[in-house]
């Protein structure tokens, strides 16, 4: 069992803002090496580019009265002025009324969430995040993402929960958002470190490393990052038929870059590697401890009737997990993702609450004992037995994620 104070000084070492391409994510990714080191391994920095944004202005107006926000990084510069209208369904009919319009919109934005604001001809955009409940009135960061914009860039804001309901509440009117950023290239980072095998096959463990803008991410996903840590500690004296690569990833909160970026850098080699085993969000004092197989279903079954043999408690299901084995699995290679995931009122992430106090070093290391027998079974497989063949409802469901179709029931 992995030792409960490492577990413990890891989460205090790296309880800082990490995101994407910043120096505190590349400062991280260094403290894992030197965690890799202290195991006796040799880890490295796999770097890759990300887009970046230097916001020097961000201003929403309405009615004349400004309104906190957060530009949307690389969404351009400009400045805009038009009617506000609130459209939380975008339904063809709510999409009809935003033809040169400031839209207010419910929840995330998604590729086709913003391939529809676009088609509907509206001017910019407005989102808002966080818990109109809680005290604080945080406003995370947020970017128009290069893959769901395509080059198509409109001014939009992020804003504060409460003042998203004051808008509507108040039947605000007129709007106008002004942005000035530089968009540029810069770096992130993988960190790649080997446990090799006696064979030339491999099983590909991945966790992300950095955070969103508010959050010190304990939970997500320095947890996962212990987890790797631990099944690499719980394997280093043990025979191995297949190598153990175990990568940290860079900016999966921007839309998991770092493993889209190892996947098409490593393109030829994914046909060595017989599974990609993903930790993401482990070791909460609250949450269910859930497995997410994207591959056939029998390993679904496999991880229920080995797990309840050792008296673990989990539900495992067929699906895909919105983290770094969606890469993996889109080549065809088998993947599951780990997470103890707990509910909204006991642990939450992406905000400035995701902290130590979520965690339990006890529990984490339990979740770590499962993984890695999980792991060593897989790893000493004398014939490894998860097909290697994609089911067509996890492509299709691939294919959504990825955006690369529409999800006919939306
Ligand atoms: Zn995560």
């Amino acid at each position: 069992m992995m030792n409960i104070e490492k577990i413990d000084r890891i989460l205090r070492d790296t309880a800082y803002i990490r995101t994407g391409g910043s120096a505190q994510e590349l400062a991280c990714a260094k403290t894992l090496i030197g965690e890799c080191e202290k195991l006796g391994l040799t880890a490295k920095l796999e770097s890759f580019d990300v887009p970046m944004a230097v916001m020097h202005r961000a201003r929403l107006t309405v009615d004349g009265q400004q309104i906190p926000c957060k530009g949307y990084l690389c969404a351009g510069s400009g400045d805009i002025e038009a009617e506000l209208v609130y459209a939380p369904e975008l339904t063809p009919c709510a999409l009809s009324t935003c033809r040169g319009k400031i839209v207010l919109l419910d929840g995330y934005l998604g590729y086709w969430k913003y391939q529809d604001i676009l088609s509907s001809g509206a001017a910019g955009f407005i989102t808002y995040d966080g818990n109109a409940n809680y005290a604080d009135e945080d406003i995370d960061q947020r970017e128009l993402r290069s893959y769901v914009s395509k080059g198509e860039k409109r001014l939009g804001v992020n804003i504060n929960a409460k003042a998203a309901i004051e808008l509507v509440r108040s039947g605000a009117q007129r709007a106008r958002i002004t942005l000035e950023q530089d968009e540029f290239m810069g770096q992130s980072h993988n960190v790649v470190c080997e446990l090799p095998g006696e064979t030339d096959e491999w099983i590909v463990l991945t966790a992300h490393y950095d955070s969103t803008s508010l959050s010190t991410g304990a939970y997500d996903n320095m947890s996962g990052c212990i987890g790797l840590l631990g099944v690499a500690e719980a394997m280093l004296n043990k025979p191995r038929r297949r190598g153990l690569r175990l990568i940290f990833c860079g900016s999966e909160e921007r839309g998991l870059l770092g493993s889209k970026a190892y996947c098409a850098a490593h393109e030829t080699e994914l046909s060595n590697v017989a599974l990609n085993v993903n930790l993401d969000m482990i070791g909460s004092i609250m949450g269910s401890f859930n497995a997410i197989c994207t591959s056939e279903e029998r390993l679904v079954h496999f991880i229920e009737y080995s797990a309840s043999i050792q008296g673990f408690s989990l539900k495992a299901r067929q699906d895909i997990y919105s983290s770094d084995s969606t890469p993996f699995a889109d080549k065809g290679v088998p993947a599951v993702s780990f997470a103890r995931n707990a509910t909204a009122n006991t642990a939450t992430i992406h905000n400035s609450y995701d902290t130590l106090k979520v965690m339990s070093a006890a529990r984490l290391a339990q979740d770590i004992d499962l993984i890695s027998t999980f792991v060593e079974t897989m790893t000493n497989a004398r014939h490894f037995p998860v097909k290697r063949c994609m089911p067509d409802r996890m492509k299709d469901k691939l294919d959504v994620y990825l955006g690369r179709k529409r999800d006919k029931d939306a």
